[in-house]
């Protein structure tokens, strides 16, 4: 069980985790460039469909060095902020190969989008409105809210009868009044269930129900139908992957045959996020405390949520593995404990009771599964410095690809 993950696939190319901390400092950021190619391959092959692209989410992780390997691979870019779109013209992605998902967004930030060439999907009939009066004659997407939506937590579902996302079907025949009033030609439409599916069953209805309504468009060029590929985070307790294959063998048909009865090969889009990037990255901490509270074993570490956010933030499960610090010291005496981190909070708790091998001070722990929603979501909470990220090639170099926050970090934006 331990360390099986990162063993079996020899994550941390020619290094390891030690020397990575005593290169680099911790807690620290490690992704496999390999394991990044491998999953954006898994999705621009997923269907047979010919005219099918992926988006990659870019919210998940917006590091500049894996933006550009992502693009490599032939993915383009979801983008949600006038940032990530700055990030994403920096990393090489061309106006077209962006696709913008707004939401409340302010008239400004619109201009900005539109006279950058970009393509907008917007999701309320009052944005419509202001895009139509901004914009006469534009092209848009209209991102529908079918009413089912899915996903690990409740605050990412992002499609059903309890979300602000999407446009209701039943506001469909308005959409394409306002369409007429400013003769805007709607060359798309798009949904997102909601994150971290791990059976393609309830993505399939999903894209059902969204190509269903999409014959009342006549003008479509695509159909994007959304992303939250899940990945096992449970891979210590064997939970199985999402079986991309079989999946594609079902999807496949149904866009084929839509399109022939739609009558043109429209294009189909995916825009997954999280499947591309998280199993690329480990978070490597090191153990500072051992302490005994109330019959709890706390394992203090320097990996507080203002580094990964995701256990506090959604209850989230990683995937924790030990590195001793003395390698030859073979420890086969599992305990229960509890990982922490070192911030000024009782929730500042990485993993709750796990069964791990004895761990000592000094040793080096790593969270695996880290490179979604990992990095993006960190902070200088507590005035603390965010880590620094380092790729292992794919020849099993390292390479530093963010440098570390520093003190003037903190003191930015400060006048003099
Ligand atoms: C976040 C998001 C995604 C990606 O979700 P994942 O669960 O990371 O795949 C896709 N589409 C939209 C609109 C999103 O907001």
């Amino acid at each position: 069980m331990d360390n099986y993950f990162t063993s079996l696939i020899s994550f941390y190319g020619n290094t390891s985790p030690r020397e990575l901390i005593k290169k680099y400092g911790s807690p620290l950021y490690v992704y496999n460039e390999s394991i990044l190619r491998q999953r954006c391959r898994e999705m621009v092959s997923l269907v047979s469909y010919p005219r099918f692209s992926v988006n990659y989410s870019c919210k998940a992780n917006t590091n500049l060095e894996l933006l550009r390997i992502i693009r490599q691979e032939g993915i383009h870019a979801d983008a949600i902020s006038p940032g990530e779109v700055h990030i994403l013209l920096e990393a090489g992605y061309k106006p077209e190969e962006i696709f913008y998902i707004s939401n409340n967004i302010s008239k400004e930030e619109m201009r900005t989008i539109i006279d950058k060439g970009i393509l907008i999907s917007i999701d309320s009939l009052s944005q419509l409105e202001q895009y139509g009066e901004m914009n006469p004659g534009g092209s848009v997407s209209i991102r529908l809210n079918p009413g089912l939506g899915v996903g690990h937590h409740k605050k990412v579902i992002t499609a059903g009868d309890d979300t602000k996302f999407g446009i209701d079907l039943e506001l469909i025949p308005r959409v394409k009044e306002i369409a007429r009033k400013y003769e805007l030609k709607i060359v798309g439409i798009n949904h997102h269930l909601g994150s971290l599916f791990m059976e393609g069953d309830v993505f399939i209805e999903g894209a059902k129900l969204l190509l269903s309504v999409a014959k009342e468009f006549s003008d479509l060029d695509f159909i994007d139908i959304g992303g939250g590929f899940g990945i096992p985070y449970r891979k210590q307790e064997n939970e199985p992957r999402l079986d991309l294959r079989n999946f594609g063998k079902k999807l496949s048909p149904i866009l084929e045959n839509w399109a022939k009865e739609y009558g043109k090969q429209v294009e189909f889009i995916v825009e997954p996020g999280r499947y591309i990037v998280a199993e690329s990255g480990v978070v490597l901490g090191k153990v500072h405390t051992i302490k005994e509270n109330h019959s709890t074993s706390y394992i203090g570490t320097d990996i507080g949520f203002n580094v990964l956010a995701r256990p506090m933030l959604y209850d989230a499960h990683h995937d924790i593995e030990v590195y001793k610090i003395n390698e030859n010291c073979l420890e086969k005496n599992y305990n229960k404990v509890t990982i922490v981190g070192n911030i000024c909070e009782s929730g500042d708790i990485i993993a709750r009771d796990r069964l791990l091998p004895e761990i000592a001070e000094g040793d080096i722990i790593g969270i695996v599964d880290a490179g979604a929603y990992g990095y993006c979501m960190s902070s200088n909470y507590n005035s603390r410095l965010r880590p620094a990220e380092v790729l292992i090639t794919a020849e099993g170099k390292d390479v530093l690809i963010r440098r570390r926050d520093t003190l003037d970090d903190l003191m930015r934006g400060f006048l003099p």
